[in-house]
């Protein structure tokens, strides 16, 4: 368990049962805040954000169990441990309580060392789930992005490329595909060793990411193969970006630790309308226009 003090917010409209509960919880070293009724509380957990809410159930103008299925319902507060702390304590009124999402259900009147030892069992919980959770994030967005450069990788390109064919297809606007790769990136590598082609990548990298408007995604799909998707985007002007980057490339000697200057083939595509391409057939028609690019002579942007 993390070393930081813990929050508990105590909801409790009688103040002798509130203080009943705060003076214990106080003198257990956690930071404790009060709130007389569930409306109050309700405002209170938005700012407090406590990691744990004991409640009672029948208070003035918000009862306990709302104030709990609401809390459960706030995306940034689904994981606070909500105890309610009821005179009710017949079964029934606990399955209410549990089935409305409470995490435990105390009758009173509670010991102060149950109810002490209760919070940290909460709190227990609270921080294993919240650290689960950050833990995923990290691994979802390590998933989607390319270690060397940084950009969206393969996957993230494949996810955001079927999305927003859906959505070109809903809407009849068009969407515009480029299909970038590095010229002669081999004999970069022969050259200078492949330490200084990642430099290269990176550099590249660096330049698409300038060029890409707002709503753009570049993404580097392969080895020195990268993608910039661009929605409502006609084909006239995804070759003018695609040729924005063919000529920034060619112009800006790339690398850390020597610059070397490098030039890139373009392939471009674009849906037709509601009627549309699939993501497949889009990527297909880029690929055989860059490699009509690269046929013609490299350092060029094709569309079919
Ligand atoms: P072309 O103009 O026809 O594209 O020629 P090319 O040499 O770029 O094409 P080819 O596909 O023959 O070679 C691609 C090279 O890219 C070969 C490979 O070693 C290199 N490469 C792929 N991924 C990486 C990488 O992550 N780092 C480095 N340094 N090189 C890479
Ligand atoms: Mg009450
Ligand atoms: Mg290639
Ligand atoms: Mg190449």
């Amino acid at each position: 368990m993390s070393s930081t003090i813990a929050q508990v917010l105590v909801v409790e409209d009688d103040p002798v049962y509130r203080e009943q509960m705060e003076i214990p919880l106080r003198q257990a070293g956690f930071q404790v805040e009060s709130c007389p009724d569930g409306q109050a509380a309700l405002e209170r957990v938005r700012v407090f954000r406590p990691e744990v809410v004991v409640t009672d159930w029948e208070m003035p103008r918000l009862d306990g169990l709302t104030l709990c299925r609401l809390i459960k319902g706030i995306d940034e507060l689904r994981f606070t441990h909500v105890i309610i702390l009821s005179s009710r304590g017949e079964t029934a009124s606990k399955v209410a309580g549990l089935d409305t999402g409470a995490d435990d259900y105390l009758v009173k009147p509670v010991d102060p060392n149950e109810l002490v030892a209760r919070v940290r069992s909460g709190l227990r919980l609270v921080r294993a789930l919240s650290e689960l959770a950050a833990k995923n994030e990290l691994l979802e967005r390590l998933a989607l992005t390319d270690p060397l450069t940084s950009l969206p990788n393969r996957r993230a390109f494949e996810e955001s490329l079927s999305r927003e064919v859906s959505r070109a297809q809903r809407s009849g606007r068009p969407l515009s595909l480029l299909i970038l790769d590095l010229d002669h990136f081999k004999s970069i590598n022969d050259s200078f060793g492949h330490g200084f082609g990642d430099e290269i990548l990176v550099g590249f990298a660096r330049l698409l990411a300038r060029q890409a408007r707002r709503g753009d995604m570049a993404a580097r799909i392969g080895g020195e193969e990268f993608a910039v998707l661009l929605p409502m985007t006609e084909k006239i002007h995804a070759i003018t970006v695609g040729e924005r980057i063919r000529r920034a490339c060619e112009g800006t000697p790339l690398g850390r630790t020597q610059q070397q200057s490098v030039t890139v083939s373009v392939g471009a595509a674009t849906t037709k309308g509601t009627a549309g391409s699939s993501p497949a057939e889009l990527v297909d028609e880029a690929d055989r226009a860059l490699y009509r690019a690269k046929a013609e002579g490299r350092n060029r942007v094709f569309s079919l």
